[in-house]
């Protein structure tokens, strides 16, 4: 699976992960908020393409 030095992440759950690396597979992913108010932390925020394997 390609790998895409751009994008770090740990998620190995998700079908889109590269696997064997911290890397994602795709060539773009979208970053959204989860919550309605304005976010203030790392937590507030993640992945919005994820997709369980
Ligand atoms: S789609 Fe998001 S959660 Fe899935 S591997 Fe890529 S960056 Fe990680």
């Amino acid at each position: 699976m390609k790998a895409n030095r751009s994008i770090g992440c740990s998620v190995t759950e998700c079908k889109y992960h590269a696997k064997g690396e911290m890397l994602c597979s795709l060539d773009q992913i979208k970053v959204a908020k989860n919550v309605t108010s304005t976010a203030t932390s790392e937590s507030d925020t993640e992945c919005a393409t994820f997709e369980k394997e």
